[in-house]
């Protein structure tokens, strides 16, 4: 589903260039729940950014579902987009003065799908994330832990290919961070493809496979199992 090959990313500034990435590889197969996990500046977030197709790669390869990706024009990158990504971040990213279901249902509606189904399908997934009775509610009405889960509907509404989680839990309380990958993990035993970005290892061993990711390298990459044998020595 995700194959990257020696990515590299630099950041100019003035004078100043800060290498980020520094010749990453790996592989995505569909329906895994993997997550990226290093320290704060790691480069974790340019990574995923570069995966979701919000920024380019300076050097190396990424496909997405067989399809190379580098230098479209913004109309096909965002048609990839929509069709392939769905993203979850940190800060929830919802219209404050919308509804629960017209949250959910706004990317449908830059997708061209009716005004009956875009309800339909809002509170459907809703439902799915168990806040069909908040439907109407308005996120300043809702907790964290049910923002997140009204985002993680939007982005499963578009039924996109993979989705892409910035610390999900980032802003969360432990219990709630909990509940929410559990959501998560619920969304790829039906098969769904997550990564989810995390600098917190608790959160890391809620996925199956985990990539660790250090000043722009990645020093490990292996199964949760793996990753506790190894711990346990
Ligand atoms: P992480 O998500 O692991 O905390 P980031 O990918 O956000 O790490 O950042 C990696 C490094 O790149 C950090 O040192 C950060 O300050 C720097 N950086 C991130 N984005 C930019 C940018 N747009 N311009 C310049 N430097 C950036
Ligand atoms: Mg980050």
């Amino acid at each position: 589903m995700i194959e990257i090959k020696d990515l590299h990313k630099s950041y100019h500034m003035g004078n100043n260039s800060l290498h980020v990435l520094k010749g990453i590889n790996f592989n995505v197969k569909e329906g895994e729940l993997v997550s990226i996990m290093g320290s704060s500046g790691s480069g974790k977030s340019t990574l995923l950014n570069i995966l979701g197709m919000l920024d380019e790669a300076d050097k190396g390869t990424y496909h997405l579902d067989n399809v190379p990706i580098k230098n479209l024009n913004e109309k096909i990158a965002a048609r990839y987009r929509n069709e392939f990504l769905g993203f979850i971040f940190q800060s929830f990213n919802l219209i404050n003065y919308k509804s629960a279901v017209d949250n959910v249902a706004l990317p449908l509606y830059y997708k061209g799908i009716s005004r009956k189904e875009r309800t339909e399908k809002a509170e459907h997934y809703l439902e799915k994330v168990g806040l069909g009775p908040w439907s109407h509610h308005l996120p300043s009405e809702l907790s964290g832990g049910q923002k997140q889960r009204v985002a993680i509907a939007r982005a499963l509404a578009s039924e996109p290919k993979v989705l892409l989680a910035d610390e999900p839990t980032g802003a969360l309380d432990t219990t709630t961070s909990y509940e929410v990958m559990d959501l998560i993990q619920g969304i790829n035993d039906e098969g769904k493809t997550i990564l989810v970005v995390t600098h917190e290892d608790d959160i890391a061993h809620m996925t199956k496979r985990i990539v660790n990711l250090k000043d722009g390298v990645i020093i490990d990459d292996s199964t949760v199992e793996q990753v506790r044998a190894k711990q346990n020595v």
